[in-house]
C-alpha cells in the first residue's frame, strides 16, 4: 500500500478525487468544492458513457479511477454513487492509500463488512446523511424517546422519486437510535414497513413509511404520541448543497488521519 496521507500539505489546498461525478449528488458536490478555497479537485469520474465537463471539471470514465489516483495524486476521495460501485472505490482507496468519504447508501451487510476492512488501511468516513441538523435530529430522537418510552413513535421520510433504497439510509440511522435509546431492552420495537388492509397498530410497535415523489432533496419527520399528546422532530434539507458541503468538511478532517473508522459526529465536533 503506498501512503500518501504525508503528502497533505496543511498550507495548500484540500486535493480531491470525485466518483459518481455526474449524478445529482456528484454534480453539487462539483458546484460546492470549486466555490471553495480549500479545495482542488484533481479528477472526477462516473460511470461510462463520459459526459460533457461539469462545473468546469472533465468527467473521466470510472474505468480510469486506479490511474487517475496514481497519477493526481488526491489527499481523498469523496463518493456519491451506488453501494457496489462505492464499495470497489474504498479497495482501490486502501490499496492505494487514500482517504475515502462516502455518503452513499443501501449498503448491506457484506458491503459494510468490506467498507470497513477498507478501514484498516485507510481512514474511511461513512455516514448517511451529511447534514449537520440531522446529527442534532438524531441526538434530539435519543433524548425524547428515553424520557418518553411509551409513547407511539411513527417515522416518514420523503424523498426524490429516483432514489433506489428504502427507507432511507438516515432512517436507519434513526431507528438504530430509536432501538438503542429505548430504556426497556426487551422492549424494543418492532418495525412495521407500511400498513394495508386490517392493520390496527399494535402496542410498541414503531411505523416505517418512504415517500417517493418529484425532485424533494429530503425529509424525515418522527411523530411521537401518547397521553393525548404529539411531539413532531422534523428535518428537511432544503437543497443538496448542505450535504455537499458536509461531505467536502469531513473530507478535509479526513485527510492525514490515521487509518480506521470515522463518524461525521467527530467532523461536527471538532
Ligand atoms: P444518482 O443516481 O443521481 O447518482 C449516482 C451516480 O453514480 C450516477 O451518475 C451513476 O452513473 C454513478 N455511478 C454509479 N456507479 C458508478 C461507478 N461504478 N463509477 C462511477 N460512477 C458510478 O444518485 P444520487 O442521488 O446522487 O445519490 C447517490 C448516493 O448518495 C445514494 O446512495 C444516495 O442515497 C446517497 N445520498 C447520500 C446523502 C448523504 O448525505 N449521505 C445525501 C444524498 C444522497
Amino acid at each position: 500500500m503506498t501512503d500518501r496521507s504525508s503528502s497533505l500539505d496543511s498550507a495548500g489546498p484540500l486535493r480531491l478525487g470525485v466518483t459518481g461525478a455526474t449524478g445529482r449528488m456528484g454534480r453539487v458536490v462539483l458546484a460546492t468544492a470549486v466555490e471553495r478555497p480549500d479545495c482542488d479537485v484533481v479528477f472526477a469520474v462516473n460511470r461510462s458513457p463520459a459526459s460533457d465537463a461539469v462545473e468546469g471539471v472533465e468527467i473521466e470514465p470510472a474505468v480510469a479511477f486506479d490511474a487517475l489516483i496514481a497519477d493526481r495524486e488526491p489527499h481523498a476521495v469523496v463518493d456519491f454513487t451506488g453501494a457496489g460501485a462505492a464499495v470497489d472505490y474504498a479497495v482501490t482507496c486502501a490499496e492505494e492509500g487514500v482517504p475515502f468519504v462516502t455518503g452513499t447508501t443501501g449498503m448491506d451487510e457484506t458491503q459494510l463488512d468490506r467498507l470497513c476492512e477498507a478501514s484498516e488501511s485507510v481512514p474511511v468516513l461513512h455516514a448517511s446523511n451529511f447534514s449537520r441538523g440531522v446529527a442534532v435530529l438524531d441526538e434530539l430522537l435519543a433524548e425524547a424517546v428515553r424520557r418518553l418510552p411509551d409513547y407511539d413513535i411513527e417515522l416518514v421520510e420523503t424523498h426524490h422519486s429516483g432514489k433506489r433504497d428504502a427507507p432511507s439510509g438516515t432512517t436507519t440511522r434513526l431507528l438504530a437510535t430509536l432501538e438503542s435509546a429505548h430504556p426497556g431492552e426487551d422492549e424494543i420495537p418492532d418495525r412495521v414497513h407500511g400498513r394495508e388492509g386490517d392493520a390496527p397498530r399494535e402496542p410498541g410497535e414503531i411505523g416505517v413509511h418512504s415517500v417517493r415523489a418529484g425532485a424533494i432533496a429530503g425529509e424525515h419527520e418522527i411523530l411521537l404520541a401518547g397521553n393525548h399528546e404529539e411531539i413532531r422532530l422534523c428535518h428537511r434539507a432544503g437543497d443538496r448543497g448542505v450535504f455537499a458541503a458536509g461531505a467536502l468538511d469531513a473530507a478535509a478532517w479526513l485527510a492525514g488521519r490515521d487509518p480506521g473508522w470515522y463518524d461525521f459526529r467527530e467532523v461536527i465536533d471538532a
